[in-house]
């Protein structure tokens, strides 16, 4: 049984005093972590103020990007030991924004997924394909080569600890998500490129998560699919309310 993890993404969005004031509303209200497992993935500025504000609660919380090395000369980034010391849990990793805009490839998350092991973060792994790659029929071919460049020379152990999330590009912010069912299957071949690459068992048990213009009206029917376990959410994360409302799908889905 997959424990299901929801997760926002906030990209460039909110203040340290914004982010301060959203985690004073959510964190009394996150259900059990027996249930799903909630993470918040911050601008950096605000990282050291939501550990703070996270302590002793059970909202976790995760970076939206990192470099691979431990310090050293890279103006700008951030490493998984700074993060690791700070007491963040989580790292997105090869998000498409990254990739699409700061250069990020496949060779690069593969760096950083093994950094974030060694530092002990849970990376989410980010995969997804363009609308061009959807339509030329190269969807399956795109997934595979992303996810077996990004686990090259990963433990087992280590592919069973991480998140993966399926985002179609095509979906992301546009307001068009992709169906329950045709998410669900991109779920299921990353299953079984898993389980060709690594085994059955870490297949079965690793957790793969829809990510692309989900919301309060749709989180429900993707959880509701047998190989999604949770959500990536960009825009619908941003308001606590609304956040909260997401979460509460696992208890929607359980008791149907
Ligand atoms: P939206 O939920 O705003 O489409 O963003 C999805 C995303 O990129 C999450 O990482």
């Amino acid at each position: 049984m997959r424990k299901p993890i929801i997760a926002g993404n906030w990209k460039m969005n909110k203040t340290v005093e914004e982010a301060k004031h959203f985690a004073n509303e959510v964190k009394i209200a996150i259900p059990s972590p027996n249930e799903v497992d909630v993470v918040i993935c911050a601008p950096a500025l605000a990282l050291s103020t939501l550990v703070e504000e996270a302590d002793g609660t059970d909202l976790n919380i995760g970076a939206q990007t990192m470099h691979w090395e431990k310090e050293g000369a890279f103006t700008g980034e951030i490493s998984p030991y700074q993060l690791q010391a700070l007491g963040v849990d989580y790292v997105i990793i090869g998000h498409s924004e990254r990739r699409e805009m700061f250069a990020e490839t496949d060779e690069t998350v593969n760096k950083k997924v093994k950094a974030a092991f060694e530092y002990r973060l849970t990376p989410i792994v980010c995969v997804g394909e363009t609308l061009e790659e959807r339509k030329a029929g190269d969807t399956e071919a795109v997934i595979r080569k992303s996810i077996e460049r990004a686990f090259s020379g990963v433990s087992q152990s280590d592919v069973e600890k991480a998140v993966i999330a399926y985002e179609p590009i095509w979906a992301i912010g546009t307001g068009e998500s992709a169906s329950p069912v045709e998410a669900n299957a991109v779920c299921q071949f990353i299953r079984n490129v898993i389980k060709e690459n690594v085994s059955e068992g870490v297949a079965n048990r690793v957790r793969i998560q829809y990510g692309g213009s989900v919301n309060e009206n749709n989180i429900d029917d993707y959880l509701a699919e047998s190989d999604i376990d949770g959500a990536l959410v960009g825009g619908a994360s941003l308001q606590a309310l609304q956040f909260l409302h997401l979460l509460g799908a696992v208890q929607r889905v359980n008791n149907y």
